[in-house]
C-alpha cells in the first residue's frame, strides 16, 4: 500500500493523502492544511522527509488549527490527484487555508530550507494571511492591547492569562499560543516591546519574558530556566488547573484511592523502585512468556539472551539474582531445539524447596502505578527495566555495547504482548541500532528512542492524565539537561543527560520501598 511504500507512515503525525481522502481532508476543513506533494524516488524528497517529519512532530499540538499532510505522486493511484493540482516538480508544498473551496489549488509555500524553525515561522505567516473565515480553533495571534487585557477575564472564562513580552520580529508568543491550543484553562497573548504603555506600566524590562496575569490584576513572572519557546510551553501546560482538552482533570490521591482496586502507594516521581522491576520480571516471566507453551527457534534464542542479560546485570536482591542465575544455567545447558514453558515454570516456582531462590509472585506497581487499572504498569516497567539494564551494563563495564539493546529487541520481537509497540520498536532498531558502539551510546540510544515514543503518544488515549507523556527528564528533574541553540531552539545537553541517566538508574539509587 501507499502507506508502506511512501516516505511517511501513519505514525509520523502526517496525514497520508490519496485519491480517496484528499477531498475530504482539504476541502472545507476547519483547519488549514500544509500538503507536501512528493515522489518517493526523488532524492530531494527523501532528504527533505526527515525535516517534514520533524516539523510535524514539532507542531503536533497545532493540529486543530493547521495540519500537515503528504501525498506520494509516484504512486500510480495518485497521479490524477497530483496532475489536478498542477504539480510538476517534487517536492512541492502548498498551503490550503481553512474552508478551502473545491477548486482551490492552494497557495505556494516556500520549502527551500531544511530548518524546521524557519518552516514553522512560515506556517505562522501563512496562518496570519487568512482572510475570513479564520480557522475557528486558532486563537488570535495578533499582539494584545491594554484594552483587551483590562476586560480579559470578563469575556474569557479561563484561570490563567499568560502574557509573552517580545520584540516585533519574535515568533515565540505565537508559537506558545499555538502550543497551548489543546489545553484548557489557559490563554496566551503576545505583548510587543513597542507597546510602551503596557510595558512601562507593568515594569517589564526583559524580552522575551513571560508573565501570568491574574484576574485581580497581579503580574507574576513565569519561572523558567531559559527564556525560550519550549520552556514557556512546558511550564504553562503544567500550571494548576490546566488540562489537555478532552482529558479529565488529574485526580488527587483520595480519588485515586477509590478508583483503583488496590490502595494507592505514594511514591517519589523522580525515583526508580525495585518493586516495579520485580513486578515486571514477574509479569514477563510468569505471564508473557507463559503464553508460549513450547519455546523454540527464534523465541528460544530471544529468551536465552534476555535471561542471560538479566542474570548479568539485573541489580536485584540476592534471592532474585539466585533465581535468575538458575534459569540462566537451565537455558545454557539446554541443548535440544525447544523447551517447554513447564520446565521454566518449575524453576520459577521452586521457592518451596529453596527459599533463598525466588521471584516474588504478583504485581506490586509503585512508580508505574496508573490512575486506572489499564494505564501504565507493565509497559512502564518494561522501559524502566531496560533503562536500568543499559545503565548497569555501562557501570559493570560490559564488553558488548549492543548486548542489552539487542536482547531487548529480541525479547520485544518474540514476546512483548503489545504487537504495535513491537513493530514500532523494530523499525527504530533497524534504523539505527548499528550506530550504537559504546556502552554510553546504548544508554543514550534507549533514552532518545523512548522520548520518540513519548512524543508520538502524547495526548493519545493510552496517556494517563496524571502522567502526561513528556520529553524526559523534565526541566525540574534535570535543569542542566536542557539548553537552547543559538537560535533559541531547544537542545538536549547530552553531556548532562548521560550522567543524569547513569545516576537515576544506578543500582544505588533504586528504592526498595513496598517490597515484601
Ligand atoms: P512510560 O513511557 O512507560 O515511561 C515509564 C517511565 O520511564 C516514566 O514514568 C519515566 O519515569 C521514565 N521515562 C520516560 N521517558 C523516558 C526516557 N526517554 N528515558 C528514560 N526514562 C524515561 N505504546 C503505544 O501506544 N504505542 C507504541 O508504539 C508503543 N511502543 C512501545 C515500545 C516499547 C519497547 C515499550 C516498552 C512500550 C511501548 N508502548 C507503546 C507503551 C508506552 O510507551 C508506555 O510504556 C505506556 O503508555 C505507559 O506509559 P507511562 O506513562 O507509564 O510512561
Amino acid at each position: 500500500s501507499v502507506a508502506e511504500t511512501g516516505l511517511y507512515t501513519a505514525s509520523d503525525q502526517v496525514i497520508l493523502l490519496s485519491q480517496e481522502n484528499i477531498e475530504s481532508v482539504l476541502i472545507n476543513s476547519s483547519a488549514a492544511v500544509l500538503v507536501e506533494f512528493y515522489a518517493s524516488w526523488c532524492g530531494h524528497c527523501i532528504a527533505f522527509s526527515p525535516v517534514y517529519k520533524g516539523l510535524a512532530s514539532d507542531i503536533k499540538e497545532w493540529k486543530p488549527a493547521v495540519n500537515l499532510a503528504a501525498v506520494d505522486c509516484a504512486a500510480e493511484e495518485n497521479r490524477k490527484v497530483c496532475n489536478g493540482f498542477g504539480i510538476r516538480s517534487y517536492p512541492t508544498i502548498k498551503f490550503f487555508h481553512a474552508y478551502s473551496k473545491a477548486d482551490s489549488t492552494g497557495q505556494a509555500f516556500k520549502a527551500s530550507t531544511h530548518d524546521v524553525r524557519v518552516l514553522r515561522h512560515r506556517i505562522i505567516d501563512q496562518l496570519e494571511s487568512h482572510e475570513e473565515p479564520w480557522p475557528p480553533a486558532c486563537p488570535p495571534l495578533e499582539p494584545t492591547s491594554q484594552a483587551e487585557i483590562d476586560s480579559f477575564f470578563e469575556t474569557n472564562s479561563v484561570q490563567h492569562l499568560a502574557l509573552i513580552f517580545e520584540d516585533t520580529k519574535s515568533y515565540i508568543g505565537r508559537e506558545v499560543t499555538l502550543d497551548l491550543l489543546q489545553y484548557e484553562n489557559v490563554a496566551v497573548r503576545r505583548v510587543l516591546s513597542t507597546e510602551e504603555g503596557l510595558v512601562t506600566k507593568l515594569g517589564v524590562t526583559e524580552f522575551p519574558s513571560c508573565y501570568l496575569y491574574s484576574p485581580q490584576g497581579n503580574l507574576t513572572r513565569l519561572k523558567v530556566n531559559i527564556e525560550a519557546r519550549t520552556f514557556y510551553s512546558y511550564a504553562l501546560q503544567r500550571l494548576p488547573g490546566v488540562v489537555r482538552s478532552g482529558k479529565p482533570l488529574p485526580v488527587t490521591l483520595d480519588v485515586l484511592n477509590n478508583s483503583t482496586e488496590e490502595p494507592w502507594r505514594p511514591f517519589n516521581r523522580s525515583r526508580v523502585y525495585m518493586a516495579d522491576l520485580e513486578s515486571t520480571l514477574h509479569y514477563s516471566l510468569r505471564v508473557e512468556v507463559a503464553a508460549h507453551t513450547l519455546i523454540k527457534g527464534e523465541a528460544l534464542t530471544s529468551l536465552k539472551k534476555y535471561i542471560s542479560v538479566l542474570a548479568k546485570y539485573f541489580p536485584g536482591r540476592p534471592v532474585v539474582m539466585s533465581l535468575l542465575k538458575s534459569v540462566n544455567s537451565l537455558l545454557k545447558n539446554q541443548t535440544g531445539d525447544e523447551i517447554s514453558y513447564d520446565a521454566l515454570r518449575e524453576i520459577l516456582d521452586n521457592s518451596a524447596q529453596s527459599p533463598d531462590t525466588a521471584l516474588p509472585e504478583g504485581e506490586r506497581w509503585v512508580g508505574c502505578q496508573g490512575s486506572r487499572p489499564h494505564l501504565r504498569r507493565y509497559p512502564c516497567g518494561m522501559w524502566t527495566l531496560f533503562h536500568t539494564l543499559t545503565v548497569q551494563a555501562k557501570n559493570a563495564g560490559g564488553t558488548d555495547p549492543q548486548e542489552v539493546l539487542s536482547a531487548m529487541r529480541n525479547y520485544v520481537h518474540s514476546f512483548f504482548g503489545c504487537r504495535a509497540c513491537a513493530e514500532h520498536f523494530e523499525i527504530m532498531a533497524t534504523e539505527s541500532l548499528v550506530e550504537v558502539n559504546t556502552l554510553s551510546s546504548a544508554v543514550l540510544w534507549l533514552w532518545s528512542r523512548h522520548n520518540r515514543v513519548n512524543n508520538r503518544l502524547a495526548g493519545d488515549l493510552s496517556e494517563d492524565p496524571n502522567f502526561p507523556k513528556i520529553q524526559w527528564p523534565p526541566p525540574e528533574m534535570c535543569p542542566a539537561c536542557h539548553t537552547v541553540k543559538e537560535n533559541g531552539e531547544h537542545k538536549w545537553s547530552k553531556e548532562q543527560v548521560l550522567p543524569f541517566l547513569l545516576s537515576h538508574f544506578s543500582s544505588s539509587s533504586i528504592l526498595t520501598d513496598y517490597l515484601e
